[in-house]
């Protein structure tokens, strides 16, 4: 009960969280997600520890530190999929195909994006299929395969008919501008004017419309997102006012923005700036972004802002410095590719890392069930143990209704057989006597070696009549077991008192009925049976 409301409590946590990464504060949203997924940690609660860590991972794309998540979604993956909820183990698979994707790994991503896609299809999901098409999207625009992108973008809208995630929808809207401003740059480059300016009108149409949903709905981070790629795509066009217009428009966006994207705010203003003729102005802020791009430490940051800053002082007239700066530009793009390298190598390292973990767990899982079977097994004879027959006999008492037998078998004048025979022949007579008790009865009865020399048959479903007849074949096969194999002269009998479930109200009751016709059975002269309907034991006793 303490469990479920701590669980519920966290889960609603999460949920503001989440909130608050939509409404532009990743960087909150990040410290608070950590926070839960501790408080989940400390209370073991896998749902809400997997729901946090796949967050966290999420709040490291958005804060443009994809590394960072890599850990956290793989543990989300484990966990889901330990506790078999295929769906939430595809949705940590769609959002570590996004991470792959930040972290350069296109076509890892592309690949992992279609698992996603594939279970999301199966389950008719269409939130998980649109996020899925829409991370096989960007590889395919990161790869200039614009058609195969079209497409994604499209079958992903259409499912926005089926199901209303706005937060989605924005995210395609600003992919599709994304598309197509790439696609100007294609048609600019092979000089089909027409067809870029086609392009990159549409590429301004979307991040309008863009712009708009997230005011609508209060989302911060897709805001500011459009805003940012509207005023890049405002400036290509050449409508610099426009693009104005939308980079000032970013500054009054409410929340924290992070690190990151100031970085990439600043230098999509540097940009505009310089193409408006505002070089003074474009370099103080070019400035601005490489200072907080270097703050960041992330490469890729620091080689945008040197090559916008190359641009401006290029604009200025400025050669020297804007060789300089192109050449660390030119550097920090070479150190890029050594970093992809290296990131490649971290995430294979933390899959062969949890891979091990999980390998490792598999065993000491194994182990332990070897232990409990261990438990339940005499070591001796290899059969079941008295615990694991005092086990059974519980289960049978929780089934009131059930007809069963209990024949308790004890060897006759084994001592004499240990002193004539050795203790060593004594041990290889009990395995015998398991191997014939267990040759005797059928895979559902339980033979267990009580201790000693005394053994015990459970014989559920099985009637007074058709359990002696057991008896009699246990008896028979010890007195016909071929005895001499063991030792020259070595003669084995064993009585048996046997009882049924008519004659007691518990499965213990029954048992020691059938142990004090094991008596009878010795004071009766060894070597027999003594069930319901024999000579008593008092009955044999009074008459010697
Ligand atoms: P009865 O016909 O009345 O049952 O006589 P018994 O000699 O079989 O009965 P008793 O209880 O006097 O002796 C049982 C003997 O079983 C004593 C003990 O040395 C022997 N024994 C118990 N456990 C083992 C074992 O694991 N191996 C061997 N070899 N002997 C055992
Ligand atoms: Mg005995
Ligand atoms: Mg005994």
């Amino acid at each position: 009960m303490r469990e479920r409301s701590l669980q519920e409590a966290l889960g609603e946590e999460l949920e503001a969280c989440w909130q608050l990464s939509c409404t532009g504060s990743p960087d909150e949203a990040l410290t608070r997600g950590r926070e839960i997924y501790e408080r989940a940690k400390t209370a073991m609660i896998k749902p809400v520890i997997a729901l946090a860590a796949q967050q966290i991972a999420w709040y490291c794309i958005q804060l443009g530190r994809a590394e960072d998540g890599v850990e956290p979604i793989h543990e989300a993956q484990q966990i889901w999929t330990e506790q078999c909820s295929l769906r939430e183990a595809a949705s940590a698979t769609a959002i570590y195909s996004r991470l792959l994707f930040e972290l350069g790994m296109i076509d890892e991503a592309y690949h992992e994006a279609a698992e996603a896609l594939r279970v999301g299809r199966e389950m008719d999901d269409p939130s998980l299929q649109s996020f899925a098409l829409d991370v096989q999207a960007i590889t395919m625009i990161y790869s200039g395969e614009m058609d195969s992108g079209r497409k994604l973008i499209d079958e992903a809208y259409a499912l926005q008919e089926q199901y209303d995630d706005p937060s989605m929808h924005i995210l395609l809207i600003i992919h599709d501008a994304l598309m197509n401003a790439k696609a100007g740059d294609q048609a600019r480059d092979t000089g089909d004017i027409a067809a870029f300016k086609e392009h990159y009108r549409q590429a301004v149409a979307l991040n309008e419309r863009a712009v708009a949903m997230a005011e609508a709905t209060n989302d911060g981070y897709r805001l500011r997102l459009a805003l940012c790629n509207g005023a890049e795509a405002h400036c290509v066009s050449g409508d610099i006012e426009k693009a104005h217009d939308f980079i000032e428009r970013w500054l009054e966006v409410p929340g924290a923005a992070g690190d990151s994207r100031m970085v990439h705010f600043l230098y999509s203003k540097t940009e505009i700036l310089t193409h408006a003729g505002r070089t003074a102005e474009a370099l103080e802020i070019g400035e601005q972004a490489l200072l907080l791009a270097e703050r960041t430490g992330i490469t890729d940051h620091i080689a945008n802002a040197h090559r916008r800053l190359s641009e401006v002082h290029e604009a200025m007239g400025d050669f020297d410095s804007a060789l300089l700066h192109y050449k660390r530009f030119h550097t920090l793009d070479k150190k890029l590719i050594g970093e992809q390298a290296r990131r490649r190598a971290r995430v294979a390292e933390i899959r062969f890392e949890t891979d091990k973990v999980k390998a490792l767990l598999d065993q000491a899982t194994r182990r332990a069930d070897q232990l409990a079977q261990e438990a339940l097994r005499d070591p001796l004879t290899g059969i079941a143990n008295r615990r694991a027959l005092d086990r059974e006999l519980l289960k049978l008492a929780a089934r009131v209704d059930r007809e069963y037998a209990i024949a308790i078998i004890d060897l006759d004048h084994f001592k004499a057989i240990n002193d004539r025979h050795s203790h060593m022949v004594g041990d290889d007579v009990l395995k015998k006597i398991a191997e014939a008790l267990h040759s005797s009865c059928r895979t559902v009865d339980l033979v267990a070696r009580m201790g000693g020399e005394e053994f015990a048959v459970l014989l559920p479903e099985t009637t007074r009549a058709a359990a002696l007849k057991v008896c009699e074949r246990m008896r028979k096969s010890i007195v016909d077991a071929n005895w001499e194999e063991l030792a020259p002269g070595l003669k084995v009998t064993a009585s048996i008192g046997l009882a049924d479930s008519s004659e007691g109200n518990t499965p213990l009751d029954v048992f020691s009925v059938a142990d004090s016709r094991l008596y009878a059975a010795k004071a009766g002269g060894r070597d027999r049976i003594e069930s319901q309907g024999t000579q008593t034991a008092e009955a044999l006793v009074t008459l010697h």
